[in-house]
């Protein structure tokens, strides 16, 4: 089956005649082709987004929401379509699809059609005269995001952009574009005007660059890894363009003796293999009170050992397959380095062949410990189903052991001890901080990382804030 793009309201094949191949990574068969799009691709949608600016722009703001919400009914209306397609694109469980990717999908697009009629800006008065904030959309947005949450993450950047009055030209993920696709029939079901948004597809070198050198596309909200981020970042910069950048994370989970030992091992388990490992607010590296670090060992080693590795769509799988053979390949090389760079891999470390699915890319949840905080292992990101456990003695060395990478996405801290909290919480170098939970999200509070994991904050108002260019008006009394 080959997938289309969707321009100017249609779904159009794409002008080269090329698909590049889509892959069931559970199988590791190809199932479908992917538009290979392009230049021209792209200057079309511009086109049609271009042209459809003005009229969305200024339609009133009760009208672009029940757009959305229309769209997001009908996300809820094909939950288990979608769910399905995620699972098969991508290799995560099915149930992890059906309970999060596609429920958080339609609340994104639910979240920013309701948070765009309750958005405002400010004003300040003078002795003599009064500015006022107008905060109007900027134009034509390119949005560009990952695989490991396809149709979330996807949502995530459309939803506030659209909401706040842009059109859209958006280029999912090459690896995992089906529930895009989808995505496309559902928003010329609900009856968004034409050119509104446009999904692109193909290669990031070519679609992906194309749109973010395009001087017509006036700010780019990418999610992915942090050296396209950087790319993107050194040809939009001289062009002033506005950039969201939302990178990759080497998060530290910091659990001290005093936590509440049975919460912190469940929601550990979770916060280090959940989607395969494959979420950037995972927790790889596990610093660990040397009071409980036995223990802690011993019973998440155990923990680990019974989840289950099968096929995504079996009823009993905890850990589905990896999204992709360069990026199997790329993780088993991790753990190839972690054992040269001297670690003891405590648990997994092989491929899988679950019965049936023999040429699918699975990996064993991994645990590896007698590493340094500075090697590559622990400094680099693996995206994958393996972690790290070290010990640490003090409060001061979790805390310079937690900030000793480049990346600053999130932290968790697990601890009963409010004042520590609120001292490590302040200091560690991230955008989020949990404390006794993880991945606990809140749409309206701002979200994304410091240092190379992140430039702007993505989420409520601050996602609107993005998505729309202030300008002061000031007016004299007489
Ligand atoms: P990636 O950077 O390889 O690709 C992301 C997107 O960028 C894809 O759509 C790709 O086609 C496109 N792209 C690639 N090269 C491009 C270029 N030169 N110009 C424009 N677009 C280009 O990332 P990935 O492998 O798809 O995703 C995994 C990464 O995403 C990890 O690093 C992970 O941490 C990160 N991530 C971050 C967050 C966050 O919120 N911070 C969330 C999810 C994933």
């Amino acid at each position: 089956m080959n997938l289309a793009n969707y321009i100017n309201g249609e779904l159009k094949a794409p002008t080269s005649g090329k698909y590049l191949d889509l892959f069931d990574p559970s199988k590791g068969e190809v199932y479908g082709g992917v538009p290979d799009s392009g230049e021209e691709e792209v200057e079309s949608a511009y086109q049609a987004a271009n042209a459809a600016f003005e009229d969305w722009a200024n339609l009133s703001v009760d009208k672009r929401s029940q757009i959305l919400v229309k769209i997001a009914d009908l996300i809820d209306e094909r939950h288990e379509e979608l769910a399905q397609a995620e699972s098969l694109d991508n290799g995560k469980p099915l149930s992890l699809a059906r309970k999060v990717d596609i429920p958080r999908a339609s609340s994104n697009i639910r979240f920013f059609a309701q948070a765009i009629t309750q958005f405002s800006s400010e004003s300040h008065e003078m002795a003599d005269a009064i500015n006022y904030t107008l905060r109007s959309p900027i134009g034509v947005i390119g949005t560009i995001s990952p695989w490991n949450l396809p149709l979330y993450l996807f949502t995530w950047k459309i939803a506030p952009a659209l909401a706040a009055g842009n059109t859209v030209i958006a280029k999912p993920s090459e690896v995992t574009p089906m529930t895009a696709f989808l995505f496309s029939k559902i928003c010329i079901e609900a009856g968004l005007p034409k050119g509104v948004l446009n999904i692109l597809h193909g290669d990031g070198l070519k679609v992906g660059a194309s749109m973010v050198k395009h001087p017509g596309v006036k700010a780019i909200s990418f999610t992915g890894s942090t050296r396209v981020g950087r790319e993107i970042a050194s040809v939009a910069a001289p062009m002033f363009k506005k950039i969201s950048l939302e990178m990759g994370g080497k998060n530290p989970n910091v659990i001290f003796a005093d936590c509440d030992y049975d919460l912190m091992l469940d929601t550990t388990v979770r916060s280090s293999f959940a989607n395969q490992g494959q979420i950037c607010l995972c927790g790889s590296r596990i610093l660990v009170e040397k009071p409980l670090y036995e223990k802690f060992k011993k019973d998440f080693v155990e923990r680990t050992k019974k989840l289950k590795i099968g096929a995504p769509t079996a009823a009993d799988t905890n850990i589905g397959a990896i999204v992709s053979k360069p990026h199997f390949e790329k993780i088993l090389s991790y753990i190839k380095l972690a054992k040269e760079e001297g670690g003891t891999i405590l648990t997994g470390g092989n491929t899988v062949q679950p019965e049936g699915h023999e040429n699918g890319w699975y990996i064993e949840p991994t645990i590896i410990e007698g590493l340094p905080h500075d090697c590559r292992t622990n400094l680099e990101e693996i995206f994958g189903p393996v972690v790290t456990i070290m010990p640490f003695e003090t409060e001061a060395e979790a805390l310079q052991f937690a900030n000793v990478t480049d990346y600053g996405l999130s932290c968790t801290i697990w601890t009963e001890n409010l004042s520590r909290t609120q001292r490590i919480a302040k200091k560690i170098q991230a955008g989020i901080v949990w404390v006794n939970t993880w991945l606990h999200r809140d749409l309206r509070t701002p979200f994304g990382g410091v240092k190379s994991s992140g430039v702007g904050r993505e989420g409520g108002f601050e996602a609107l804030r993005f998505f729309t260019e202030p300008k002061n008006i000031c007016i004299k009394y007489k």
